[in-house]
């Protein structure tokens, strides 16, 4: 059953006269489906509504409630696991024991913040004055959640779960190509007895809906993940308003090996580390650093690990890399590689496409990297990696943290001392010693610099969908 009109206010409602997004099934380039788009009047209902649902009774519902409501989204997502699932690979391509996985983890989200609600309080603080002083959490109102298409489900519900576990309504906005698992997430949450109006899901382009859905003067905050240039524009017309914002932004983040790693293990974890989901993940660990003693070893290990990597149809069980999403994407990576190879770059492995109408790309390797290359600064966003050799930590770690990024990375060493010296000067907002994990649901997620601002996950989700508000009683 595949959604194709926008789910407001507790049911599917079709939009007359605007042009219709035709999605593509990555695997084949088949067009499946045609889905509505609103347009700004759809938005300015949809915020009237959600601030009337939010007014009329879910601010004020009791916490217990709340969570019970929330633990059982929870439970129909998992109901609804497999076709969940089968949806986000029709139109995103991506493995289907990802897409799983990617499901799975949308259900223990709606899990932590469900049992978070009751854990979720203010202080009593000590001031000069007699009297007593205590702070309350409260909540915001209508959030805009505006989500890209490489995780789009999990994404979606990294937004919408706290932001409503702290009281607040959602107008959730998934990427034009990749609307059909957050159409059913509303339409679950609905049946899970979430009140109409409080998750509306609105689909289209995000270059027409995107003002509306941040300047809409009922809307007072805007969770984004996105590109790095469509973050720095919401961030502009939410100055206007002056509405609350957090960015998720881009990232090329580092993989560093030193020599007195295990740096068979880090060879081996590397591919995954950047090649999963076919290299569309904002954490892909692109700029590969390891150290001169180790790097030749390093970089055929390293290839021999990603030539055994099975691409192909993402239904298929065994599958680990699918295609990309769009022709348009795989477009944008080869352009990287054609540059690569004018500035003189080897290819070690990879760099051709399938034989297969998909929009499949082979896992690529290149080493002869300069500092100043496009494929070392930029976030190529396909399953693209360069290797570069390093004798001295000062001046690698100066290369690090030259990018304008700061999202993700792994450091691998057994030298206690360094693996935190390191860690600290690293300038990101997550990382990882001998390991390529980036998320947990109950850790903060977020980038340092042009990777974005406020933090996913943990309880600092949580107070991100809150405003604090100080209270003194007179003794
Ligand atoms: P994108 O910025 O093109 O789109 C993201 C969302 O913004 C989509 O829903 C899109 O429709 C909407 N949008 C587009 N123009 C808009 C506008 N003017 N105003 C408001 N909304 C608008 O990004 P994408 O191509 O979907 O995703 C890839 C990017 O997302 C990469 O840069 C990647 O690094 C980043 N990303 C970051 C994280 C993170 O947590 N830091 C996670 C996943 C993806």
């Amino acid at each position: 059953m595949i959604p194709h009109q926008l789910f407001l206010d507790g049911r599917y409602i079709g939009v007359d006269g605007t042009p219709k997004t035709r999605l593509i099934n990555p695997a084949t380039a088949e067009v499946f489906a045609e889905i509505d788009s609103a347009t700004v009047k759809e938005v300015d209902a949809a915020a009237i509504s959600a601030h009337q649902a939010f007014e009329s009774g879910w601010r004020d519902l009791a916490p217990g409630k709340r969570a019970s409501v929330l633990f059982k989204i929870a439970a129909v997502i998992r109901e609804n696991a497999e076709e969940l699932a089968r949806l986000e690979v029709l139109h995103v391509g991506k493995p289907l024991a990802d897409a799983r996985d990617e499901v799975a983890l949308g259900a223990r989200v709606f899990e932590y913040y469900a049992g978070g609600i009751s854990r979720f309080y203010g202080q009593t603080i000590p001031v000069a004055r007699g009297g007593l002083d205590f702070t309350l959490r409260q909540p915001l109102g209508v959030v805009s959640a505006i989500v890209p298409w490489n995780f789009p489900f999990a994404i979606a519900c990294w937004k919408v779960a706290p932001a409503l576990a702290a009281g607040n309504a959602v107008l959730l906005k998934p990427a034009s190509i990749s609307p059909l698992t957050a159409l059913k997430l509303g339409e679950l949450a609905h049946a899970a007895g979430l009140p109409a109006g409080v998750l509306q899901v609105i689909t289209g382009p995000g270059g027409t809906l995107g003002d509306a859905l941040v300047t809409h003067p009922l809307v007072r905050k805007v969770s984004f993940t996105g590109s790095t240039e469509v973050g720095r524009r919401i961030m502009e017309l939410a100055a206007r308003n002056l509405t609350r914002i957090s960015l998720e932004l881009g990232g090329k983040s580092p993989n560093i090996i030193f020599a007195d790693a295990d740096w068979e293990k880090a060879a081996d974890a590397a591919p995954m580390s950047v090649f999963a989901n076919t290299g569309q993940d904002c954490c892909a660990r692109s700029r590969v650093y390891v150290e001169r003693p180790v790097y030749e070893q390093f970089v055929e290990r390293f290839a021999a690990a990603t030539r055994k990597l099975i691409v192909g149809d993402p239904l298929n069980e065994a599958t680990q890399l699918g295609p990309l999403v769009s022709s348009a994407q795989r477009q944008v990576v080869e352009d990287y590689l054609a540059d690569a190879r004018r500035c003189g770059s080897t290819v070690v492995c990879g760099g051709g496409r399938l034989p297969s109408a998909g929009f499949y790309l082979e896992p690529t390797i290149l080493t002869g990297v300069a500092p100043e290359h496009r494929c070392w600064r930029e976030e190529i966003f396909g399953p693209v990696a360069a290797v570069v050799p390093f004798d001295d930590e000062a001046a690698m770690l100066r290369d690090v943290n030259a990018s304008p990024y700061g999202l993700s990375g792994s450091v691998w060493t057994n030298n206690l001392s360094r693996a935190f010296r390191v860690t600290r000067a690293v300038q990101s907002g997550v990382l990882s010693i001998n390991s390529h994990s980036s998320v947990h649901v109950e850790a903060p997620f977020g980038g340092f610099k042009q990777s974005g601002l406020g933090r996913d996950l943990g309880m600092a989700a949580m107070e991100g969908y809150s405003e604090v508000k100080n209270v003194y009683v007179a003794e």
